[in-house]
């Protein structure tokens, strides 16, 4: 039984069906294991108070979301690196705020859309993540770096769409109130454009859950070949499937746009990706482009930022603009997988 995997509901039936145990003592298994961070929750007074029970819960409880192998902290910003059972590594990022953490999780070791800004993209898909790896990046933030984690994004590694069982469950247990008690609204997920997934998503009855899409360029031409997943999902059908998207009063649709110059800065690009948004209720997250390793592109400069940002609100645009933090730890958007790597592991 892997506690990471379950929320408190799906515990009390297990601990009926398995231990034929009553929610009291589902709940003690649950509080000491989310609420007081400690892995080996069968510690708990209720538990070695129960007979016989505390042993059952020692040989069957498995707590395996990784190894946290290294991190890397500047200005605040904390990248870090955890080595799965298999050996394979997924970077989580940690951004400090004024009164909370947000924590960027992923949700695939590598990934297969093959957008060409991304870092992540040139591993290809290596494989999807279990429930149990996805909240344990939010288990191991939380026992590391404190409680204060309370928004988590799905824009790490990885397209959430590609493991939608797995990150609807994760958001499930993320939720919880009797667990780490992280409110749906508190979490986005955040989607390259995949068209049956939003769909799905708006079927899945989570109406406070925050969508976000990563859009980069709003003329087909140019976004088949920033980001490959267009070819098959072209922009006309993404915008239809945000627009068919129930969204609950209040709330807007994020969209992020990878300010890369001389690629999606021009005035064309400007006004196709204002045409593009008007009919939907969006806000613009404004991403200065952050070169990885190797790239031939540059960054834009604050100048250059600033006036498509200018132009977007004169255009009547929701636009928020996102301060490039982390960028020296390759840990904003789109350049996870790249620097950290863990001993001896493939990644
Ligand atoms: S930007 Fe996101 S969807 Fe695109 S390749 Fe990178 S991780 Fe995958």
């Amino acid at each position: 039984m892997r506690l990471l995997d379950l929320t408190f509901e799906d515990l009390k039936q297990v601990f009926a069906e398995c231990y034929g145990k009553g929610p009291f003592l589902a709940a003690a298994l649950y509080r000491e294991f989310y609420k007081n961070l400690n892995p080996a929750a069968w510690q708990a007074p209720a538990i070695q108070a129960s007979s016989g029970l505390a042993a059952k819960l020692a040989r069957d409880l498995v707590f395996a979301p990784g190894t946290l192998v290294d991190e890397v902290r500047r200005e605040g910003v904390v990248k870090f690196v955890t080595r799965l059972e298999d050996d394979q590594c997924i970077e989580s990022v940690l951004l400090p705020m004024e009164t909370h953490h947000t924590l960027c999780v992923s949700s695939q070791v590598g990934c297969r859309m093959g957008c060409r800004f991304c870092e992540t993209a040139r591993m290809g898909l290596v494989r999807q993540l279990s429930i149990e790896e996805i909240v344990g990046q939010v288990y191991t933030a939380r026992r590391r770096y404190g409680g204060n984690v309370r928004n988590v994004v799905f824009m790490g590694m990885g397209e959430p769409f590609d493991n939608y069982d797995h990150v609807i469950q994760a958001v499930r247990v993320l939720s919880d109130q009797r667990g780490l008690d992280i409110a749906q609204r508190y979490i986005t997920v955040s989607t390259a454009g995949r068209i049956d997934g939003i769909a799905k998503l708006a079927r899945q009855g989570m109406p406070h859950l925050k969508l976000a899409v990563s859009l980069n360029a709003a003329e087909d031409n140019l976004r088949d070949r920033l980001m490959p997943l267009n070819r098959s999902a072209p922009l006309d059908r993404l915008q239809e499937a945000l627009a068919a998207y129930p969204l609950k009063k209040g709330y807007d649709l994020m969209v992020a746009y990878v300010l890369m110059p001389g690629i999606n800065d021009g005035d064309e690009q400007l006004a196709a990706l204002t045409r593009w948004l008007a009919p939907l209720r969006a806000k613009v997250n404004l991403i200065p482009f952050n070169p990885g390793r190797s790239s031939a592109n540059r960054p834009p400069t604050d100048a250059e930022l600033e006036r498509f940002r200018q132009q977007l609100i004169d255009a009547g645009v929701n636009v928020q603009k996102r301060a490039p933090r982390g960028r020296d730890l390759m840990a904003a958007c789109g350049q996870l997988g790249g620097r950290l790597r863990c001993a001896g592991s493939g990644c």
